[in-house]
């Protein structure tokens, strides 16, 4: 990404990206970035680097709206979450095609992550029934009792990959749960983060509850150093999760850093040849392998060429533009294709190769086909770097523990998943992997609500998961309470 140079704001097909404070969508300074359609290198729109001044008035506008808004009771606030819940549905066209534009994904990809948008934030809406507080009788006459109470101002700080989903895992149980937030989207994919606002605004969210401040670095680090934001969520790569999480807690807030991720799939001989080709595929290459949940090292264990052969097949008849989208940047197409060429230099046999790939009328696009390379060593850096495109890289394995060795010395620990027919090596890898989603016969173990996401290991710093029944005591504080109404004396210790 370049700073801006080009069309002038009326030319642009999306107009300038403004902050959302308080209600109001409000002109930042100078200092702007491009936004690139990643399908055909087009700018089509751009967008502010928020100052530590402009973060500023949208923490005040929170701090204004944060007393009425956690005196409400949660009943009350969830209504609101049905009505958006409503409202992403009914505006799914437009909301899918929003992230299609910024993001490159193909038409169903978008489509999915606004239902899984639809699905995180029903759940919001069932915070009342899963938070009612917990009370019992102690000793006689004395009762202790748990009520929970929003943190106050947080921040949600969010990714490329998902637009549209990833600003939801936080926004419906953030603010159903009392908080008000300041949302600083990617400024990659800044675009879709202004109409979730406005959905909110037409659901009946009150102004100053939700603020949308956008930038890069110097926003996020405004963000980690205010006095006033007292819980920072993150989701984004390792290395910048790791800056946030200690900078966030080095100013003694709350902090929950979701960071980057590598994958194993394990093979089994065993494994049900069509389904687990097909499903190994969809990891790798759907989102143009730009999911933290995607699978990048397949761990073929013993005789497994005869799912390796009809994984090449279904690669090769993929179309780009079509069935794959592009990845995010030209950045990220020429680091993705480096890492290619490297281990082919190194010796891998490259099955299928996705470099040099272009899109007839989208010359300009980021496009990279999927990828797929055999005979990878553990120790090659494609095979322990997170490379985030649509490339899988196959490690041959003699047996299942050797599979799990590789699997266990990566850094990350987001997903493993294993592909076999027989129920005790399925329970092994289960307790084995160092992962914190792990599946069985399905190549995106994705946990569907209520059940929460969040990783282990370099994939997550800090306690508790993002979404989920996981996610409440992250933006919640307990309140524990003991009364006492008998009046007698001396009829148990605390008379
Ligand atoms: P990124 O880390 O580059 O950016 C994430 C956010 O951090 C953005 O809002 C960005 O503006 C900000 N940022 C970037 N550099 C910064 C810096 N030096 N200091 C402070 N803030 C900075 O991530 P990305 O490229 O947008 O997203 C892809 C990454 O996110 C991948 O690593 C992927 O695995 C990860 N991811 C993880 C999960 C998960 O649940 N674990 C989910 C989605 C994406």
């Amino acid at each position: 990404m370049s700073t801006v140079t080009t069309p002038s704001a009326s030319a642009l097909k999306y107009p300038p990206v403004q902050n959302y404070v308080g209600g109001k969508f409000v002109a930042s300074g100078d200092a702007h970035l491009d936004v690139f359609n990643p399908a055909d290198g087009q700018v089509i729109s751009r967008v502010p680097l928020s100052t530590a001044a402009e973060l500023d008035r949208a923490v005040e506008a929170a701090r204004k709206a944060a007393p009425p808004w956690a005196a409400t009771p949660i009943k009350e606030r969830v209504q609101v979450f049905f009505r958006y819940k409503t409202l992403l549905e009914q505006n799914i066209d437009e909301l899918a095609k929003l992230v299609t534009e910024e993001n490159g994904k193909i038409d169903s990809e978008a489509r999915a992550e606004v239902l899984k948008s639809a699905e995180l934030t029903e759940f919001a809406c069932s915070l009342p029934q899963i938070t009612a507080g917990e009370v019992l009788e102690v000793s006689r006459g004395v009762e202790c009792r748990i009520e929970r109470y929003p943190v106050g101002i947080v921040a949600s700080i969010t990714p490329f990959n998902f637009p549209n989903m990833v600003p939801n895992w936080t926004i419906p149980n953030a603010i159903a749960l009392g908080n008000c937030m300041i949302l600083k989207p990617s400024e990659l994919v800044p675009i879709s983060a202004g109409r979730i606002a406005e959905l909110l605004r037409e659901a009946g969210l009150p102004d100053g509850v939700l603020n949308v401040v956008h930038g890069g670095q110097t926003t996020v680090e405004a963000i980690c150093d205010h006095p006033h934001i007292d819980a920072i969520s993150f989701v984004g790569s390792t290395r910048v999760a790791k800056i946030v999480y200690r900078r966030a807690t080095s100013n003694l807030k709350r902090a929950l850093a979701l960071g980057g991720a590598k994958n194993h799939l394990i093979v089994m001989p065993d494994a049900e040849p069509e389904m687990t080709s097909s499903n190994v595929v969809a990891s790798m290459s759907g989102c143009a392998g730009q999911r933290c949940m995607a699978a990048s090292v397949m761990m073929a264990v013993g005789k497994t060429d005869h799912i390796i052969d009809r994984m090449t097949a279904i690669l090769r008849k993929m179309v780009p533009g079509k069935d794959i989208g592009p990845v995010i940047s030209r950045e990220a197409k020429e680091r993705i294709e480096g890492y290619i060429a490297e281990a082919e230099g190194a010796g891998a046999k490259v099955l299928v190769d996705g470099r040099k790939t272009t899109v007839p009328g989208k010359e300009g696009g980021y496009f990279v086909g999927p990828t797929l390379i055999d005979h990878v060593r553990p120790d090659m850096r494609i095979a322990q770097d997170e490379v985030f495109g649509p490339v899988m890289v196959i490690i041959r394995a003699g047996d299942v523990d050797e599979a799990l060795r590789v699997e266990n010395a990566s850094p990350y620990g987001n997903a493993a998943s294993v592909f076999t027919e027989n129920g005790g090596t399925a329970r092994y890898v289960m307790e084995h992997a160092s992962a914190g989603m792990v599946g069985v016969n399905v190549g995106v173990p994705v946990p569907r609500e209520p059940f929460s996401f969040g990783g282990w290991n370099e994939s997550r710093f800090g306690v508790g998961d993002i979404t989920g029944r996981g996610s409440i005591e992250f933006w919640t504080k307990s309140k524990k309470m003991t009364t006492k109404w008998n009046r007698e004396a001396g009829v148990n210790w605390m008379s």
